[in-house]
């Protein structure tokens, strides 16, 4: 190990695709057991982290001025401009203030939500298989430093610069850093030393990505030393991007904004000409009426609400990687889950073995007498020597027994091996592994070539279809027999009715001399060995997660590779499917569109289904109108993934490159997880409703106030900057409650929403319409009652102010359910922002009725206790009308 590190300093520059393999690792002064541990740390200490530094995010100062862009707040600047030219300086201070806060409150919720979404990137950080010490460990890629072995696997993002000292059909997509779209074929061997990067193929370079096989290298350079790190330098900075949703609300805002403008300036011409007055007093009374009038809190509460459901998913396991995926979630009306992992535990276990016609062994093998049938029968030690050898999953002896990583499929096969008294271990090491057909999803199988002392042989294991497909004879080695297809077909159906994937395991001596496996053209004279049938029992959760979202309108529908009397037996036990009809992939190949589109409305179980075919499936769905969730796994999911209206990909067992292209990832590859993540987007959708019926009648309710006087020619019942301080308080305050409303309990009740419906439904524009009115009607009777009454102007206008507040604040509470009542569990529990928003509101309006320096700016007086008491009861008339609008809206719905 190097006395000092900084010998590494010249590694980047090294032509290391043309050093031959005998002195890589010398020169990296690493070897094929990989790095130790504790020489790890002390080159991480020298290297640092395997990552490229953090774009600087611009001043804080720069984020803050970014907020003036928004139309709203350049009309509000606007106006507080000409008040300062008229030398209106209370109205300037408020609408500056008003200005201020509104910028504030954008400033630090965008700031919240790059928080949430750089929380996420974190969640997501990339992960390397490293071999460390002899033991394969994974680790986050940050760790890796110059001279650790990496293994390469189909899916992953290459996690640093390696010269490859191992590649068996190994592809590369090098599209990040040469811009060829198409996968590079890599290899171990030494190349020439003058070649460009494209062309050094036994180099794999970070940010790469694998495609096809399997493959090892050694680091060579990490961070910013790597090809990418010295190209980019620097990671994208995390954007919060607009979602749709957002972008409809701008437009909306500007629709609104544009309107009251035009509706200011005629009420403006027309006070001036119809009524003659003060044109100074009507231009203050304008402004007022267009600040009261505009939501400018709208956007910055819906922006809150995404983040805040950000996070509540994340809370659930579900990560949020493209933030409109949220409002989709809400809409989405079928689920595409796969089986294995997801729906099951992907905890496989073998509980049947079949081998040839005379012997049938079932699951009772772990005991003493199976280890000595073992010995006796040769046909069952070699189906278990080719579960050994056909194999990727490691083994190692531990304190008690041993530990087994690797795919559960395979670990399981070494765990029958172990349990019936094999050493998994030795027998690798007595054969060799000489080359290797690595398992993909859409081939169905694995082979391997190894040494043994009677000339080499090959080993197969895979889908039972495929394997029937190559074999000729049955039995073992030495001792074959004709092959009997309908026993072995009989026994696959047998093994599968009950739920079990099955794997068929097969052999065949090798040519005199082959050193190699054709991938294209396996060859002849294979034996089957056997069968074995695995359990993989499904997750607790996953049936009621399934029937939750069947309650919920949502259609789930099992699309798996495995078996169709498998996945047919696993989807009976899980409700999903009617225990009977299954669409095959290659039943699915053979149908048109129209066919096709007619399959998936009445089948939910797909079986043996590729991934190109998930691709046409979500067409398919997506053709009758459905919002589609997919949930995929391998690196040929990413198409179907993208098509998807929310690609969902499993956080544990997923490749990078299923996660880059799902909007979704699960953190524990969890169904149930897709179920919250549902409920909570339901919930985020109420809640933006929620504030749109909160936030539009309460600012109608204020300008419409001004609009009669004004109209009317009449006394102001509120004056312009009172007005303005309504505003400030109830549309910012207030509506912030509803962001933090938890999700309604009956969310999963109701069907999907129509994704093309609007945001504004007929009833929630009624309800805007109606409680806008009885605001004014509300204000206004008590202003021009207490004036009538002798009680005075300014008294009169104080109780005006705050008799309109209450009314606000009585309408925030039956707002929170939006169709049942409020009294269902939700009035006093759940959200206690509500309740602390609204004491925080009281509070200001005290200050502004009794405190002196606020008496003198607003122009406010004392009221009476008995004045607040009739206008409590008066204001309350709002809760329950509009908790007896939702029951008798809620008659007709039922
Ligand atoms: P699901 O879609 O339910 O998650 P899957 O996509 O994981 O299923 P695959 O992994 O593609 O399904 O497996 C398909 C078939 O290939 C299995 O039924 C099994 O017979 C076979 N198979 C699975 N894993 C291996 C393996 N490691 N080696 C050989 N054959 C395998």
């Amino acid at each position: 190990m190097p006395e000092s590190p900084e010998q590494f300093k010249a590694l980047p520059s090294q032509p290391w695709h043309a050093e031959p393999l005998e002195r890589i690792y010398p020169a990296l002064q690493s070897g094929p057991e990989g790095l130790d541990e504790s020489e790890a740390q002390t080159r991480l200490r020298h290297f640092g982290p395997n990552r490229l530094p953090e774009a600087p995010r611009p001043h804080p100062l720069r984020r803050f001025l970014a907020q003036f862009k928004s139309v709203l707040i350049l009309v509000l600047l606007a106006s507080g401009i000409i008040t300062a030219m008229l030398g209106e300086w209370i109205e300037t201070g408020v609408i500056l203030g008003v200005v201020l806060i509104n910028a504030l409150i954008g400033f630090v919720q965008e700031g919240k939500a790059e928080e949430a979404m750089l929380a996420l990137r974190d969640m997501l950080s990339p992960q390397a298989r490293v071999q460390r010490g002899g033991r394969i460990l994974n680790l986050p890629a940050e760790q890796l430093v110059p001279g650790d072995l990496v293994l390469l696997q189909a899916g992953d993002r290459v996690p640093a610069d390696l010269r490859l000292v191992e590649a068996r059909d190994l592809q590369i997509n090098e599209a990040p850093l040469t811009g060829e779209s198409l996968p590079v074929l890599k290899q171990a061997d030494t190349l020439a030393m003058e070649l460009p990067l494209a062309e050094r193929r036994n180099m794999a370079f970070a940010a790469t990505l694998a495609t096809r096989g399997v493959g090892k290298g050694i680091v060579i350079a990490t961070g910013l030393q790597s090809e990418i790190g010295r190209i980019s330098g620097m990671l994208a900075r995390v954007q919060v991007p607009r979602t749709p949703l957002l972008k409809q609300m701008d437009h909306f805002s500007r629709v609104l904004s544009a309107g009251i403008l035009a509706i200011s300036l005629a009420i403006l011409l027309f006070g001036w000409s119809v009524h003659g007055q003060d044109p100074r007093e009507l231009f203050m009374a304008v402004i007022g009426l267009a600040v009261a009038a505009i939501p400018e809190g709208l956007p910055a509460v819906i922006t809150i609400i995404l983040a805040i459901g950000v996070q509540r998913m994340a809370r659930r396991q579900a990560i949020i990687r493209q933030l409109p995926a949220i409002e989709t979630l809400g809409a989405v009306s079928v689920i595409c889950t796969d089986k294995t992992g997801t729906l099951t535990q992907n905890a496989m276990r073998v509980e049947e073995i079949v081998l040839g016609r005379e012997e049938l062994l079932l699951a009772e093998l772990r005991d003493e007498e199976a280890q000595l049938l073992v010995r006796r029968s040769p046909a069952l030690a070699e189906l278990l020597l080719a579960g050994i050898l056909c194999n990727d999953a490691e083994a190692a002896p531990a304190n008690e027994g041993w530990t087994l990583e690797g795919d559960p499929t395979e670990t399981a096969l070494l765990e029958l091996a172990i349990d019936l008294g094999l050493d998994p271990q030795g027998l690798r090491a007595a054969s060799p592994r000489l080359d290797l057909l690595p398992f993909e999803s859409d081939r169905q199988l694995m082979i391997t070539l190894n040494q043994s002392s009677h000339g080499n042989q090959l080993f197969l294991k895979g889908a039972p279809e495929r394997v029937m497909d190559l074999v000729e004879a049955q039995g073992f080695s030495g001792s074959q027999e004709t092959l009997d297809r309908a026993f072995w077909q009989a026994q696959v159906m047998s093994l599968a009715s009950r739920g079990y994937r099955i794997l068929a395991l097969a052999t065949r001596a090798a040519e005199i001399g082959q050193g190699h496996i054709d991938g294209q053209d396996p060859g002849k004279g294979w034996i089957l060995l056997g069968l074995v049938g695995m359990e993989d029992p499904p997750r607790m959760e996953a049936g009621p997660a399934v029937a939750r979202c069947q309650a919920a309108g949502i259609r789930v529908k099992m699309i798996t590779g495995d078996h169709a009397v498998t996945a047919r037996a696993i989807g009976a036990r899980l409700g999903i499917g009617d225990g009977e009809k299954v669409l095959e992939g290659n039943a699915l190949e053979v149908l048109d569109d129209r066919a096709l589109a007619e399959q998936v409305r009445r089948v939910d179980v797909f079986a043996r289904i590729s991934p190109e075919q998930k691709l046409r499936l979500v067409e398919a769905l997506q053709a009758q109108g459905a919002v589609v969730a997919m949930t995929g796994d391998g690196v040929n999911d990413a198409a179907a993934l993208r098509r998807a209206n929310v690609g969902i990909a499993m956080g544990r067992k997923g490749t990078d490159a299923a996660r880059e292209a799902a909007e979704m990832v699960l953190a524990d590859d969890n169904f149930a997880t897709i179920s919250h993540a549902i409920e909570e987007g339901r919930g985020v959708y109420d809640n933006i409703q929620k504030t749109l019926l909160f936030i539009l009648p309460t600012n109608a309710g204020q300008a419409l106030v001004l609009i009669l006087a004004l109209v009317l020619g009449m006394q102001l019942p509120i004056t312009p900057v009172q007005i303005l301080w309504v505003n400030m308080i109830t549309s910012v305050t207030l509506g912030l409650a509803l962001a933090f409303e938890p999700t309604e309990p009956d969310v999963m009740q109701r069907p999907p929403r129509d994704p093309n419906a609007s945001l504004l439904s007929g009833s929630m524009l009624f309800r805007i319409l109606y409680i806008g009115l009885l605001l004014v009607a509300g204000t206004a009777a008590v202003f021009y009652w207490l004036l009538q009454s002798g009680a005075g102007l300014d008294y009169a206008r104080t109780a005006a102010v705050n008799t309109l507040v209450l009314f606000e604040i009585f309408y925030l509470l039956p707002v929170r359910a939006l169709h049942g009542s409020v009294w269902q569990g939700h009035m006093l529990k759940g959200n206690p922002w509500s309740w602390g928003l609204i004491g925080l509101v009281l509070i200001f309006q005290i200050l502004f009725t009794y405190w002196p320096p606020m008496q003198a700016l607003f122009a406010t007086v004392a009221l009476r206790p008995a004045d607040w008491l009739w206008m409590t009861l008066l204001a309350s008339s709002v809760f329950w009308l509009v908790e007896m609008e939702k029951f008798v809206s809620g008659l007709g719905r039922d």
